[in-house]
């Protein structure tokens, strides 16, 4: 089964530091289990600080040199990069399935969007824009300029073992970054493979060092680079408990952070929306990756006079789905991450009863279910519920999906906007009035907004992030570089006199 693992060069023990070369340890080893089957996937040497420091030294030093590489030329290193994920994207795609149990076809589109954003970064790496303005004064000119800003963290959330890291580094490595990766302690191998195949490229110009990676745990190496100036910039993508702990920590230090962090995810449907498209958003949206997505789908906001017809038709669509081993063609749900996460998908939906909600269908383990390590299979769950009950307005990270019936548009919009995340956003609707109010300042407050289809599936294109808190950060595509880069305003007086802004006169 596990036959992807040694084109990537994952044995049954790994290193968990890479510097420019690999860091093993003699410390505690981690075992990486398969959460559809509890089967050991294969181990990693847990870093500590000695290493951390080890492997942010190195990015430091690498970076010095990388900053001078022309733009263009950090573009092309990454024109390489995406091109040995492509080649490997099959082993990619297998082991993000293997250790973080989304089906094949969306470890596949992982790594995809892996390839995509070194696309995008290559074309930007000679898009670098800044600006020229006017100067108030006679003989001068001003200008604008962005240069990188050093080395940057970044924490990464198991849900997008590889992509999320991709995001980040592939455009912050052609604006002249190093990065010091810190993965999920549940998608360690992930990390490893994506590193390993970045690395080959850069190490043949001795820049391996600029993605570095370092395996430990949040208390040692999480916590030392929340508070290590050195990092001018933490990209931290997980859970609103953890931006909250990250953005405090990297506050009172003055340094910046980039918060991607947990959604609550509504679809509006108007009673003149298309609905096999919204059955179709819904279903993708609400059960892909099993219900661990950050855009998942977890509210549907349903006009009042079409709401049982909707309900029938996702109870119908949900008996469709098959479920099991995600590495298996016919799946399209695998398990949760692990045992911690079947115990929350139950908490929630016995909160949900009761707080008056009513399962429609699944609401339990699913017949798969196994023991500690593997098999963490649950049912895909629709709740007829109402806005003011208390579990809809948190995110649980499972597929669980709450149906709450609306009178009309500005009462849905109202919903869907009254919960603490502000992710991403749908409407299906026909109606060009409600897709534009949907669209405007009195619509959606989310970062993502779309209008017939799902809340789930980002292109790498736009900006993805959100508000609330989701926290505010925006990554990916469109000027999302602009984070991961310093802004130098100069002023240039090439004449004879020294004007002063303002007209200040000073002395003679
Ligand atoms: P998590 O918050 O448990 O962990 C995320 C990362 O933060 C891990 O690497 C973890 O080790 C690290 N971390 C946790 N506490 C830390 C601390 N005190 N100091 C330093 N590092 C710390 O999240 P998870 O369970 O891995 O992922 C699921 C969550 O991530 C969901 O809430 C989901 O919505 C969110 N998510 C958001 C996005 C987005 O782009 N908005 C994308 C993916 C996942």
């Amino acid at each position: 089964m596990n036959d992807f693992l040694s084109p990537l060069g994952i044995e049954a023990t790994n290193p968990g530091g890479y510097d420019g070369t690999w860091i093993r340890t003699d410390g505690e080893v981690i075992q990486s289990h398969s959460p559809a089957t509890g089967q050991a996937i294969g181990g990693v040497t847990m870093c500590g600080r000695v290493e951390y420091e080890r492997v942010m030294q190195a990015a430091i030093d690498a970076q010095r040199r990388w900053r001078e590489v022309p733009a263009p030329i950090r573009g092309e290193y990454v024109r390489k990069i995406g091109l040995a994920f492509r080649e490997m994207k099959e082993p990619l795609g297998a082991i993000v399935t293997a250790e973080c149990g989304k089906i094949y076809q969306e470890g596949l589109g992982e790594i995809q969007e892996c390839v995509d954003i070194a696309d995008f970064a290559v074309g930007l790496s000679r898009q670098l824009y800044g600006l020229t303005m006017p100067s108030e004064r006679s003989q001068h000119s001003m200008r604008e300029t962005w240069h990188p800003l050093g080395t940057i963290g970044v924490i990464t959330a198991f849900n997008f073992p590889a992509a999320v890291w991709a995001w980040n580094a592939m455009v912050s490595l052609v604006c002249g970054n190093a990065q010091i990766w810190k993965p999920s302690l549940k998608t360690p191998l992930t990390a490893i493979a994506m590193t390993k195949v970045a690395a080959k490229v850069l190490e043949e110009d001795g820049f391996g060092a600029l993605i570095g990676l370092i395996i430990g745990s949040d208390d040692e190496v999480g916590s030392a680079m929340l508070d290590d100036k050195r990092l001018p910039l933490i990209s931290a993508t997980g859970s609103t408990r953890m931006g909250r702990i990250v953005g405090e920590r990297v506050g009172k230090r003055l340094g910046r952070s980039l918060l991607e962090l947990g959604g609550n995810n509504a679809i509006i449907v108007m009673d003149d929306a298309d609905l096999d498209l919204a059955v179709r958003g819904i279903v993708f949206g609400a059960v892909g990756t099993a219900g661990q997505r950050c855009t998942t789908t977890r509210r549907i906001l349903v006009h009042e006079s079409i709401a049982a017809d909707l309900e029938q038709r996702l109870v119908d669509a949900y008996k469709t789905v098959s479920i099991g081993n995600p590495l298996s063609e016919d799946t399209l749900m695998g398990p949760l991450i692990d045992k911690d996460a079947v115990t929350m998908f139950q908490n929630a939906v016995a909160a949900a009863r009761e707080q008056g909600g009513e399962v429609l269908t699944g609401g339990d383990v699913h017949p798969m279910f196994g023991d500690e390590a593997g098999g963490h299979y649950v049912q895909p769950t629709i709740v007829r519920a109402r806005h003011d009950m208390p579990i809809v307005h948190e995110e649980t990270f499972a597929p669980i999906l709450y149906v709450i019936p609306i009178q009309d548009v500005e009462q849905a919009i109202e919903w869907q906007n009254d919960v603490p995340q502000g992710l991403s956003s749908s409407i299906f609707t026909l109606n060009a009035r409600h897709a534009e109010r949907f669209l405007s300042a009195v619509g959606s407050d989310c970062g993502i907004a779309n209008v017939n289809i799902g809340t789930s599936g980002a292109e790498i294109g736009g900006a993805f992030g959100g508000e609330k808190d989701t926290g505010g950060g925006r990554e990916s595509g469109s000027d999302s570089w602009k984070a991961y880069m310093r802004r130098q305003t100069s002023t240039v007086n090439w004449g004879t006199e020294l004007p002063l802004a303002q007209g200040i006169q000073f002395g003679s």
